[in-house]
């Protein structure tokens, strides 16, 4: 099955909006065996949009699409698909009915404007929306299908779990592809490629190798009738990565540093803390981005001066003899919120953010430091001198590096 997204609105053609919503589509298809050949951006404009779905169809067998389902004039997209498919909306009373209770729940009446969602066309039927009003449309007619979504993502991505999702795995039943995400940090993608090199240029199983903010990531993809062939073809790669990367793997698939962290500590009963000037509160914020984070995580301290840092705990001839940004500071740090907080493991991050030089190291200068019981282990690093580079790096850096320590001395 070929497939193309229309993302919907003018918004996004203002470029007042990231189309995050078509990239997320995209990366669902591949494991349901639909190749995605388009992926189109039209304003909120019926003749545009009309003549965008009648193309749509002529090429593709699927269409989908967010955006353009609100109560208000500008919302087009129903419109569109009705013109497309030359059928008539009209008002369904069990959906109007459900549409004034969602805004009962709310204590509120529903305005006029939203009977607009309550309409449908013969040849579709809705999808539910459990986190707003519009609710989406599947479409289905001469073996093809459009499939309308709102706009906001918290709306399309619930959607698309509950109902979209198993409808497609009903339809799509030839191909399969599977893909792997291994993940490492510590070595240059140069360094990663020529370890690996004669896995790249296949067709399938397809290796891609990509730099991102946490380190290399590595995706194999395979595709076959099923799961279980697709996952034979990519089971002698991943074993070749890992007996050659071992070391500098630190998660999988979806897995983000955070989340590979508290995988790590939890299986092991451990728990962390944290001390940071550099990042300003970046990493705590990572942490508890994820959402067992309170099962793992003690707590940390954003201790951004010398007289913070020394009132968190570190004795102030450490400070005195080495400076603030140095590794024996970060050392103390990581030492300092273990000991406060009686944690398995301590982190510590101290550097210089900029744009200025300060003691004399210019800015993405970084000390990283994890202890575990007494024991320090050392993390110098530089990074470009951006801001938010600075505290990405450094943060992704500890929580991998801490991920890779808690293996080794907790193996
Ligand atoms: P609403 O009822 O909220 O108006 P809608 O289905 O009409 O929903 P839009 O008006 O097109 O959708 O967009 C509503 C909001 O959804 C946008 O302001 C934006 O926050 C988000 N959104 C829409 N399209 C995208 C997209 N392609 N990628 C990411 N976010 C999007
Ligand atoms: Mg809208």
């Amino acid at each position: 099955m070929n497939a193309e997204i229309i993302s919907i609105g003018t918004e996004l053609l203002m470029g007042e909006l990231t189309d995050t919503n078509a990239s997320w589509i995209a990366g669902r298809l591949p494991a349901l065996g639909i190749r995605l050949q388009q992926v189109s951006i039209i304003d909120d404009d019926l003749p545009k949009l009309t003549e965008a779905f009648r193309r749509g169809m002529e090429r593709s067998d699927m269409i989908f699409t967010t955006g353009g389902l609100g109560p208000t004039q500008d919302d087009l997209t129903r419109e569109a698909v009705a013109a497309a498919l030359e059928e008539t909306p009209t008002v369904q009373e069990d959906e109007l009915e459900n549409l004034r209770q969602w805004f009962r729940n709310r204590g509120q009446d529903m305005p006029a404007h939203n009977v607009k969602q309550a309409h449908l066309i013969p040849s579709a039927q809705f999808i539910t929306n459990r986190n707003g009003t519009a609710p989406g449309w599947w479409a289905e007619k001469d073996g093809k299908h459009i499939i309308i979504m709102p706009g906001p993502p918290g709306e399309n991505r619930a959607m698309w779990q509950d109902e979209i999702d198993a409808r497609l795995k009903t339809l799509v039943d030839s191909e399969v592809t599977i893909t792997r995400n291994i993940k490492t940090l510590g070595l240059g993608e140069a360094s990663v490629d020529e370890i690996i090199s004669e896995y790249f240029g296949l067709e399938n199983p397809y290796l891609g190798i990509y730099s991102k903010a946490d380190g290399i990531h590595l995706r194999i993809i395979a595709r076959a009738m099923d799961e279980e062939s697709a996952r034979e073809m990519i089971a002698p790669v991943e074993t070749a990565i890992h007996e050659r990367l071992a070391p500098y793997i630190w998660g999988y698939d979806d897995e983000t540093p955070e989340l590979s962290v508290g995988a790590a500590l939890t299986a092991r009963g451990m728990t962390l803390a944290t001390m940071e000037s550099v990042s300003g509160g970046f990493l705590a914020n990572t942490i508890t981005e994820a959402p067992d984070s309170n099962r793992w995580y003690r707590g940390g301290s954003v201790a951004y001066t010398a007289d913070a840092i020394i009132a968190a705990g570190v004795a102030p001839d450490v400070l005195a003899k080495h400076g603030v940004v140095s590794q024996p500071a970060a050392n103390a740090m990581a030492l300092a919120a273990r000991i406060a907080t009686n944690a398995d493991f301590g982190l510590g991050v101290t550097g210089v953010l900029g744009p200025e030089e300060f003691e004399g190291h210019r800015p993405g200068t970084i000390h990283i430091a994890i202890c575990h019981g007494e024991n320090v282990h050392e993390f110098p690093l530089r990074t470009p001198p951006r801001r938010l580079v600075i505290k990405r790096r450094s943060c992704n850096t500890a929580l991998t590096e801490l991920r890779k320590l808690i293996t080794e001395v907790a193996p």
